[in-house]
């Protein structure tokens, strides 16, 4: 592994044009996914002879070390590992004890449809991974494989939480994608199950992330409904939300069966508190989950940039920030369609 050699940054953290701060990091580890859900990597958009990223293309592990530490200097404390699939990239532990490591980074999290999850749980754990989020959009056996592209396998995602706490990352986050006439019929469901069981049940409205999934607005379900639709069973209290950039609207039920969130990108954007940065498997960085364009971090850390001389592309990217995609949805009616899928920079 290499050494933590101390990073020399003389750029203060930067802000965006909105004041935003840089705290958050998501690292896309790799493009491809053993999944096809439907409102992410549609089968009928990405077959099985679809061209992902060569492992030249990918960032290697050393790489995104190197990357990682230069945001730690520019104030980033959280990471998430996302994808694609995270867990389909090989030897991940590896990565994540070079993340660990790394000074400055406070929370290490990953994201994870859950299928590979069994065997690798514990050698993540023991690399020094923090928290896992696992992505579960139904109970049903035949929605869930529905929405997994017919590939997943909702006992296996539900043994993926079991082996997850056994390894030592219980409670879990579970986050779950709504979608109207297809698996809405499934929230009151999951809530039943996951209430008292000390895992946080999150339901994200659907989002046009991406131009490939069809999306269009009769297919979100508004977390106001679904809200209300719970609390009309088990009734909900509110919570403080959570720290700066924690996107969940957080609840708890009366009666003291646990936590549940609401992730409203939609219905009740959240621009103003996005401190998130996103990183894509190939060395691109986004400064939003809608951009149309990245970043280049890789050409110039193989063309031997300094850390310094990363840091000011970060920084710069950073501070030339204006995104607000979701705020803006609503008011521009010919928003820009030309931009990055969910799969490439991973939620
Ligand atoms: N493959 C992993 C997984 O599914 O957990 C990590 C990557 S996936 C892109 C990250 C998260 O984005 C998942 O929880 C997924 O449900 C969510 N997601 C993907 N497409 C979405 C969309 N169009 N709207 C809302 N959430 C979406
Ligand atoms: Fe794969 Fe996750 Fe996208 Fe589903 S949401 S296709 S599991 S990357
Ligand atoms: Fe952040 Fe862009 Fe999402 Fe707004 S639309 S919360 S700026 S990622």
């Amino acid at each position: 592994m290499a050494s933590p050699i101390p990073l020399r940054i003389d750029i203060a953290p930067p802000r965006d044009r909105r004041a935003r701060a840089l705290t958050d990091l998501r690292i896309s580890v790799i493009d491809r996914c053993n999944f096809r859900c439907p409102y992410c990597m549609p089968e009928d958009a990405y077959p099985r002879d679809h061209e992902f990223l060569g492992k030249a293309q990918r960032l290697r592990f050393e790489e995104i070390e190197r990357i990682v530490r230069v945001f730690a200097g520019l104030g980033v404390s959280r990471l998430r590992l996302t994808g694609g699939e995270p867990l389909l990239r090989r030897e991940l532990p590896q990565l994540v004890a070079r993340l660990a490591a790394i000074d400055g980074i406070d929370e290490l999290a990953m994201t994870t449809n859950g299928s590979l999850l069994p065997a690798l749980a514990p050698g993540l754990r023991e690399a020094g991974l923090g928290r896992i989020t696992l992505s579960l959009d139904a109970l049903d056996a035949d929605i869930y494989r529905r929405l997994s592209g017919g590939r997943g396998d909702v006992a296996e995602a539900l043994a993926a939480i079991d082996a997850a706490c056994a390894a030592g990352f219980g409670p879990l986050k579970i986050n779950c994608v709504v979608m109207r006439g297809i698996n809405d019929e499934e929230v009151d469901k999951l809530a039943a199950h996951f209430r008292g069981s000390g895992h946080v049940l999150r339901f994200i409205e659907y989002m046009d992330v991406g131009t490939c999934n069809g999306w269009n607005d009769d297919l979100v379900v508004p977390s106001a409904q679904l809200r209300a639709r719970i609390a009309r069973r088990w009734p909900l209290v509110p919570l403080p939300r959570g720290r700066g950039s924690e996107v969940a609207e957080r609840w708890r039920y009366a009666d003291g069966g646990g936590e549940i969130g609401f992730i409203s990108s939609v219905s009740a954007p959240f621009c103003g508190d996005c401190t998130r940065a996103r990183l894509s498997a190939d060395g691109r960085l986004y400064t939003c989950l809608f951009a149309r364009q990245g970043h280049d971090l890789r050409g110039p850390l193989r063309a031997g940039a300094s850390d310094a001389e990363l840091a000011a592309i970060i920084a710069g990217a950073w501070s030339a920030r204006d995104d607000r995609y979701s705020e803006m949805r609503n008011r521009v009616s010919a928003m820009p369609r030309e931009r990055i899928e969910m799969y490439e920079i991973g939620g």
